[in-house]
């Protein structure tokens, strides 16, 4: 079947990967130049799969004055006149009850486990190596008893994961994060899960693409912007581009937090809020750690990309740019007190701002539109990195066999 893929995010190039090597022949369209120049581009580059928790929770009901209020250091909630964020937020409050957050949480575990397995499948096609892991396990830190209690919590709700994690005390967190040794870092303790990854999006994306994909590969078009979708029959027949136009029978939309403004007309609105976030990457030193961090009380995660380190994190609403600009060094400039030693910061720090693509349960929207034969894959929130295969399966699913 001839499918065009909207958007060459870590979502599209996977999705565009998994159709292709079921027999597709796929069109990849993006308006930037190249591959994960959207929010995939410089985000906390980690496979997270063992640490899923929606952030729609009771426990985050109870902070939400804070989050307005600005005391909480990793969320900033800024107020807005636009009915579409108190739309949204009401949404969000909703999926804060217990019932929905357990079902909310089961089903990212599902999506999780799916992802997981499926990129595990892609990777026994390669030759060994061909996906270049940088970071090896992921640690999610805690520095009080209370915290760690809550932490182990909220992972019973997904019992096939807990046997993945192991509870490390502090002493355990610092053989395996040497630089804790040193520093004046208080831990407590933390979880730790080996299988999980961390690498680069954007050699994550040009490594799927460039891949031999059973002897085929989609058709990639850069710098093409998506204007409409011709009808035929009732059913998608053709994309149109600023440059061109492609013929096809399915279009499967990843254009992220552009998805509404995008597909305006051919779906109904989608419940996807931008949620702000930054990252600032920097080269390496030798006491950079080999495993992902989680910095749960501070809100940012830490990866190891080979030669250099990023700091990923904060979850902001509506701030200026002045005040994004400030955050993001409010980040770097807690990196460098809480985690000394791990980069060079002396050397000139890449920031990035991002928008996550939120939605209020925390799930993607992976489901046919009511335009029949156009599918969307979008609203991935914080984990569309980890999400991407088991959402590319799942497209794959709704589209079936070439
Ligand atoms: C600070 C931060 C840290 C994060 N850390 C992690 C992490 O560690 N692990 C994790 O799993 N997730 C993480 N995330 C979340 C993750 O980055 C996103 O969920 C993911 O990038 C979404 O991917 P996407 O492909 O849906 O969207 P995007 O990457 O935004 O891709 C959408 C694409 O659509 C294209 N597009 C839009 N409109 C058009 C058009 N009209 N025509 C053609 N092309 C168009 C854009 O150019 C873009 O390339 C993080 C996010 C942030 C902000």
């Amino acid at each position: 079947m001839k499918v065009c893929v909207l958007g060459a995010g870590v979502v599209g190039v996977t999705t565009a990967y998994m159709l292709t090597r079921a027999g597709h022949d796929v069109v990849l369209i993006d308006k930037a130049s190249g591959p994960a120049t959207g929010t995939s581009k410089a985000n906390g580059a980690q496979l997270a799969y063992s640490y899923v928790e929606p952030f729609a929770s009771p426990a985050t009901a109870k902070k939400l004055a804070g989050f307005f209020l600005g005391t909480d250091p990793g969320i900033k909630l800024g107020m807005s006149l636009m009915p579409s964020y108190w739309r949204w937020g009401v949404r969000f409050l909703r999926n804060c009850g217990n019932a929905e957050y357990k079902s909310n949480f089961q089903d990212r575990e599902a999506l999780a486990i799916l992802s997981r397995d499926t990129l595990d499948k892609i990777e026994e096609e390669m030759p060994a190596g061909t996906i270049p892991r940088t970071g090896k396990g992921k640690l999610v830190i805690v520095e009080d008893e209370k915290s760690l209690k809550g932490l182990l919590a909220a992972q019973q709700v997904m019992p096939s994961q807990v046997n993945h994690l192991q509870i490390l005390d502090s002493h355990e967190c610092a053989e395996l994060v040497p630089t804790l040794k040193s520093g004046s870092r208080k831990i407590y303790g933390g979880l730790y899960c080996a299988t999980d990854e961390a690498l680069d999006t954007q050699i994550y994306c040009e490594t799927l693409l460039s891949a031999n994909i059973r002897n085929r590969k989609p058709t990639v078009k850069y710098s093409e912007s998506f204007k409409t979708i011709e009808m035929s029959g009732g059913r998608v027949s053709a994309v149109i581009t600023d440059r061109n136009s492609y013929e096809c029978e399915a279009v499967i939309a990843c254009l992220g937090g552009d998805t509404n403004k995008s597909l305006n007309g051919f779906i109904r609105p989608l419940p996807i809020y931008p949620v702000q976030g930054y990252s600032v990457t920097l080269p390496a030193t030798s006491e950079a750690p080999v495993c992902s961090i989680t910095d749960l009380k501070h809100k940012f995660v830490i990866a190891n990309l080979g030669d250099k380190v990023r700091i990923a994190g904060f979850m902001d609403t509506n701030l200026s740019p002045k005040r994004s600009q400030e955050r993001a060094n409010e980040l770097l400039e807690m990196a460098k007190r809480l985690w000394p030693g791990i980069a060079d910061y002396d050397a000139e720090p890449n920031f990035w701002i991002g928008q996550r693509p939120m939605t209020p349960d925390g799930l993607p929207v992976i489901r046919e539109s009511k335009t029949p034969g156009l599918f969307l894959n979008a609203g991935h929130g914080s984990m569309g990195y980890t999400f991407a295969a088991g959402s590319a399966a799942k497209i794959l699913e709704l589209v079936g066999a070439a």
